[in-house]
């Protein structure tokens, strides 16, 4: 019988070699093609417009289990190579996401190049509306940073391929209650991984960043009881969720060194890394920032080293690609929650994963992605 496990192994390792070949001699000279070569990369689309100053990419990574959607990101990257390496990066991020969570979408992202502050305006977003429009539906785009829901709907002037857009305009509106309610079960299950069941009654937890996604975290944790502590760059957000939820304000210098059972990075990316390694005391890390692990391979493999279960980030935090999601199919938001509460089976299956493969749990989840690609990729092979 025909082993398809061998078969993914086999195509997995030619795509490699074609991959190191490629970035052993072409990459210097084609940096471009190459680069998109080297994950496999569907399409780049360049965009320049010098009325309005715009000058954005658009990257398709895969568009296997349905249309790219992803992000505008808006930056001031000091060169083009830069905004490239960002948006290829973040569009492969987009596959793997959506196909761990289960949709019917494929991964995409686009950045336009320049600072919002002094260039972003309504010509700039209609020019790249009109980029986004030609790809015919290919590429969905959404909100990222430096965008608002102002301006998804500025973009939407001159393309329907667009999600996230305000509830008075039909849309979905803040994701961050989906997002916060999938961080919370993906804990559960995380907790049910390590300590034998799903209660976080009792539990310390570190909540740092307590913006959108943080606070409606804390309001679920100190629900069910947790003892929360919370940490924020902004003394107006701690004061307030300090007081409405009775969680304790620790500052940066100390948090780390806590006697906590669960990290929550809720703010920024790369937090764990040496340093914080090196003094964390969790059993847990879960949250819903993006690129948690400052190395993925380096603090992939440390954290099990430490006895610390990692929750894969792009798991844990799918909450608000399966908001935007279901804006595209006429939004309902207990429809969006009930998708979110799966991300608890998606947790707990990826951990089981891990453990039976014996890889790290970055890993599994990077695995359960490209199970679900290959697997979709044969049903779409078949006439
Ligand atoms: P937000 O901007 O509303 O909140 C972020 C909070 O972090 C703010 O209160 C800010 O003051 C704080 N912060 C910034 N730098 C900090 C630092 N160095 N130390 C401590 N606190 C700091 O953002 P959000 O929507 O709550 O998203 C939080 C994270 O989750 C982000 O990394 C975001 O990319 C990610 N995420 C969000 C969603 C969503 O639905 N909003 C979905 C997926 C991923």
């Amino acid at each position: 019988m025909w082993d398809w496990a061998i078969w993914a192994n086999f195509t997995a390792l030619l795509k490699h070699m074609e991959v190191t070949t490629l970035a052993g001699s072409d990459l210097a000279k084609n940096p471009v093609i190459a680069q998109m070569g080297l994950h496999n990369h569907e399409q780049v689309v360049f965009c320049n417009d010098n009325a309005t100053g715009l000058k954005a990419i658009i990257a398709i990574h895969n568009t296997i289990l349905g249309p790219a959607l992803g992000g505008t990101r808006m930056w001031h990257y000091n060169n083009e190579m830069e905004a490239l390496n960002d948006v290829l990066r973040l569009s492969r991020g987009m596959t793997y996401k959506s196909s761990v969570a289960g949709l019917n979408l494929g991964g995409g992202k686009a950045v336009i190049i320049g600072d919002a502050k002094k260039i972003k305006n309504e010509a700039l977003l209609r020019r790249f509306g009109k980029f986004v429009n030609s790809l015919g539906g290919k590429y969905i785009t959404a909100e990222d940073v430096a965008m608002t829901s102002r301006d998804m709907e500025i973009i939407r002037m001159e393309t329907d391929h667009v999600s996230g857009l305000p509830e008075n305009m039909g849309g979905s509106g803040d994701p961050s209650p989906v997002t916060a309610f999938g961080v919370y079960v993906s804990m559960k299950a995380s907790a049910r991984e390590v300590w034998g069941n799903d209660g976080l009654n009792g539990k310390k937890v570190l909540v740092q960043g307590i913006g959108h996604v943080g606070e409606v975290l804390v309001k679920h944790l100190t629900e069910e009881g947790a003892k929360v502590y919370i940490n924020d760059i902004s003394e107006e957000r701690l004061k307030a969720v300090a007081a409405a939820y009775k969680a304790e304000v620790v500052s940066a210098d100390k948090m780390f060194d806590l006697d906590i059972d669960v990290y929550a990075p809720c703010a920024l990316g790369a937090t764990v890394n040496d340093d914080t390694l090196s003094r964390l005391k969790c059993k847990i890390i879960c949250g819903a920032a993006n690129n948690q692990l400052a190395d993925e391979k380096l603090h992939g493999e440390a954290v099990g080293r430490q006895g610390i279960l990692y929750a894969p980030d792009f798991v844990v935090n799918a909450g608000g690609i399966i908001n935007v999601f279901y804006e595209l199919e006429g939004y309902n938001r207990s429809r969006a929650m009930a998708h979110a509460e799966k991300i608890y089976d998606t947790t707990w299956n990826l951990f089981q994963l891990a453990k039976k493969e014996g890889i790290p749990t970055y890993m599994a989840a990077n695995r359960l992605g490209e199970q679900r690609l290959e697997a979709i990729a044969r049903i779409n092979a078949v006439l």
